[in-house]
């Protein structure tokens, strides 16, 4: 209740939330309450969380931030919605999000843009801003987003909440609407850090539905929580410390690296070299993937179908140029362009040549240390309509998060101070495969 009339009353102005389930939601809760629904072995058992529109809900609309899948009701749960309902969790709703998950503000969103809790003025980052703003308000104790190229990390870091993007195939993706297969993943958006060990031991693991989710075994990711960071070696990338970077960003890295200092960790000056290509990269890679999988956007399988076209192929056409907003539609254009046959050699595979570049710098630099600490976003959130009409600003911003997406590698935003005008500024941990245990240890140390 206590939620549910928080969100009443603050989320007309910050629209986070597309569906809010307040009468399932209570009628959940109720059932915990009276024993109906029995609380053992759930380890989040009545806890209300919120989901990203991306992801399928059983009975409930499932939009993406999209036109084309306003009225799109999934027959199934994900994989993680499931694991979370098994566990006790309640779910208080949907949020907002850039439309299919395209992009770095929310501005995308075909129902409005979400608005930064700590300045209504500002974008709450993207594309899972949206439940990071839900977290920030406390209109949720909790969150899923998913993360492609940073839509985790970099709204946590403009809200000043904590992020989690797992190892790539630590988390089934089924269920969760595809973007960039090769990139995407779920993970928890939380208060703390605590809460994003909680929820990422729930949903990770095996799936026999993603033939991606790896079988290796999650093991116990709070045990390592408060083990002190003394005598590990922190990486600090040169490459990440980018010309145009705020001062204030800058400041508040400095203050960061002295309490990591003041808990008994070496820092060490690394290097990840194609960092500068990341972008690059990263923007031929992802509209390729995603021009493939939303060519079943056609109005006969899914939501949205433009009503009365003179013919089929008309049909497809008005459905897609009506349902998909404008970035999307232009990363269809620039993803269809650079698999074409002709092009394919020069753009897609000189990308994923270079995404394995990428990868062996990562693996370079963890011979040499156990996380690499970085800022998240060179900037704190910006204004609202700021870059919206560049889309190359808009992709530049997303440099220091695209390249650990690029590897697969783990990453955690955590709160790391403020700026004078009081906006929260996020610090970044990557750690090698698999390393969540690690980088939940050294994150939960620093906050
Ligand atoms: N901002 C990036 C993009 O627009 C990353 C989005 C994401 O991680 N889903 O593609």
């Amino acid at each position: 209740n206590a939620y549910l009339e928080r969100i009443e009353k603050l989320d007309p102005s910050l629209n986070s939330y597309l569906i809010v389930l307040a009468d399932q939601a209570l009628e959940e809760a109720r059932a915990y309450d009276t024993g109906a629904l029995p609380l053992q072995d759930r380890p989040l058992g009545g806890v209300p969380l919120a989901l990203k529109d991306v992801l399928c809900t059983q009975g409930v609309r499932t939009t993406c931030g999209s036109r084309i899948l306003e009225d799109f009701i999934p027959p199934y749960d994900a994989t993680v919605v499931q694991r979370l309902k098994e566990s006790g969790a309640i779910f208080l709703g949907k949020t907002n999000m850039d439309e299919f998950a395209m992009g770095s503000s929310n501005e995308n969103s075909a129902f409005g843009p979400t608005r930064n809790p700590w300045d209504r003025q500002r974008v709450p980052g993207g594309s899972s801003g949206g439940s990071a703003a839900a977290v920030a308000a406390e209109l949720c104790a909790g969150a899923l987003g998913t993360d492609t190229g940073g839509s985790i990390r970099q709204p946590a870091s403009f809200c000043g909440v904590v992020g989690l993007k797992p190892t790539y195939g630590r988390v089934s993706r089924y269920g969760l609407v595809a973007f960039a297969s090769s990139l995407d993943q779920i993970g928890p958006i939380t208060k703390d850090v605590k809460d994003a060990a909680l929820l990422l031991q729930v949903i990770a693991g095996h799936d026999p539905r993603d033939s991606t989710c790896l079988e290796q075994p999650v093991g116990d990711l709070l045990t390592h929580l408060d083990k002190p960071i003394q005598g590990m070696t922190l990486g600090i990338p040169k490459e990440y410390f980018v010309e145009g970077m705020d001062p204030e960003v800058s400041r508040a890295m400095e203050d960061a690296f002295s309490v990591f200092k003041d808990l008994g960790a070496r820092l060490v000056d690394i290097s990840l070299p194609h960092t500068d290509y990341g972008v690059a990269a990263y923007y031929i890679i992802a509209p390729a993937e995603a021009s493939s999988n939303l060519a079943r956007y056609d109005g006969v399988k899914y939501g949205f179908r433009k009503q009365q076209a003179r013919d089929l192929l008309t049909m497809y056409r008005e459905t897609r140029s009506h349902g998909f907003g404008s970035e999307v539609k232009r990363r269809i254009m620039l993803g269809t362009y650079s698999l074409s046959a002709g092009y394919y050699d020069a753009y897609y595979r000189k990308a994923s040549q270079v995404r394995t570049l990428i990868k062996q710098d990562f693996m370079q630099a963890f011979h040499h240390c156990d996380v690499i600490i970085a800022p998240v976003v060179p900037t704190p959130a910006f204004k609202i309509g700021e870059k919206a009409q560049d889309p190359l600003q808009m992709y530049l911003s997303d440099i220091l998060t695209l390249p650990a997406s690029l590897a697969g590698i783990p990453g955690i935003s955590v709160p790391c101070g403020y700026t004078s005008d009081g906006l929260p500024v996020g610090l970044q941990v990557l750690g090698p495969h698999f390393g969540e245990p690690t980088i939940l240890q050294v994150s939960h140390n620093f906050e």
